[in-house]
């Protein structure tokens, strides 16, 4: 992106924006290379300027929650990376609708502060996202999931802005999820999440938080960096199992090594780079198709130029 791009771009917003931005600092896996611009846009009209702005110059654009559940390659992005996690950052309760109470949560609220809120509240539904490090907004278009709950129990509408600025509201109805999957219209962007959950009795709330916590750490690589679960799982046996199984753990390329404690997981020990990652992921993928003949298909999205 040229100097006087850049320029323009960063003038026209009240939000920050910086520059050949290390994508590893705003990913937890902590690989990958820079992206031309990083946008922090602080509202709805600022997102607009930009789509305006990339749309004027068929500049490419990349959404980014956390950074949570994605491979940035070794280099990096050409592009605005748009990250909602500075403006949009509310959440409120709304209203009721039957028994249900229902939360307003903007795309750039996190999980933990979402579930903090409930908690605080005493409100249920929300438990099994406690330890998911996403935002709302990558946790509805991935569909986030754990211990049998998914975002898709929870929705109620999710408002969008597509790639010409315009904004709609999509009712529950009309949205399809799939297995970690929301289906979006190319370049559209999640600006809030409506959610629907319910009061809850006595200390149900704390104690369910407890249990999904323990089995959460006893289960995940938490002090490394990660991308959390590298391939979904297939039909019949979890992907981390067949890792296992295989005796893949501990196996590792340069310095990214599959996780002992979860098969599923790939954890940089420092100075791992994308490429690394990449070469265990498809050695692990090798490795399942040829001895059990089953194809694993990535959790994570791979981005960039490689
Ligand atoms: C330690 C660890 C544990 C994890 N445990 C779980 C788990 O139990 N269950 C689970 O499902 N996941 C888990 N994850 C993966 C990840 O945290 C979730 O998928 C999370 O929902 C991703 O949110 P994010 O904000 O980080 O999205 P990102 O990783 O930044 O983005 C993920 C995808 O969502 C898109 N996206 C993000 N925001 C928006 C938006 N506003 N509009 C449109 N598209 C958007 C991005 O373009 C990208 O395609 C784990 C990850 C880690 C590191």
């Amino acid at each position: 992106m040229k100097g006087d791009t850049k320029e323009e771009l960063k003038s026209l917003l009240k939000g920050k924006s910086s520059f050949d931005a290390p994508m590893a600092k705003y990913t937890s896996l902590g690989v990958g290379g820079r992206a031309d611009a990083l946008v922090f846009p602080q509202d709805e009209e600022d997102l607009r300027e930009i789509l305006q702005f990339a749309k004027e110059r068929a500049i490419p654009y990349y959404i980014l929650g956390n950074g949570t559940n994605v491979v940035v390659r070794d280099r990096g992005l050409r592009g605005i990376v748009i990250s909602l996690c500075r403006g949009f950052r509310r959440v409120r309760i709304i209203g009721r609708e039957d028994e249900e109470v229902l939360i307003d949560a903007e795309a750039g609220v996190n999980l933990k502060h979402l579930v903090r809120f409930t908690r605080e509240r005493n409100l249920t539904g929300l438990e099994a996202f406690t330890g998911i490090p996403g935002t709302v907004g990558g946790a509805l278009a991935m569909n986030a999931g754990a211990f049998g709950s998914e975002m898709r129990d929870v929705v109620k509408s999710v408002t969008m802005m597509e790639g010409t600025g315009s904004v709609m509201i999509k009712e529950r109805r009309k949205l399809r999820f799939n297995y970690r999957n929301l289906v979006l219209s190319k370049g559209s962007i999640i600006l809030r999440g409506i959610l629907g959950v319910t009061e809850a009795r006595g200390g149900e709330v704390v104690a369910k938080l407890k249990d999904f916590r323990r089995l959460r750490f006893q289960s995940q690589p938490r002090n490394m960096p990660t991308a959390g679960s590298i391939f979904k799982n297939p039909k019949g046996t979890p992907a981390g199992q067949l890792i296992d199984e295989l005796g893949l753990k501990g196996h590792r390329i340069g310095n990214a090594r599959v996780s002992e404690k979860h098969g599923n997981f790939i954890v940089n020990e420092g100075d791992a780079t994308a490429a690394e990652v990449l070469a265990l992921m498809a050695f692990i993928r090798d490795e399942v198709y040829e001895k059990r003949g089953i194809r694993l298909t990535p959790e994570v999205h791979i981005i960039g130029e490689g």
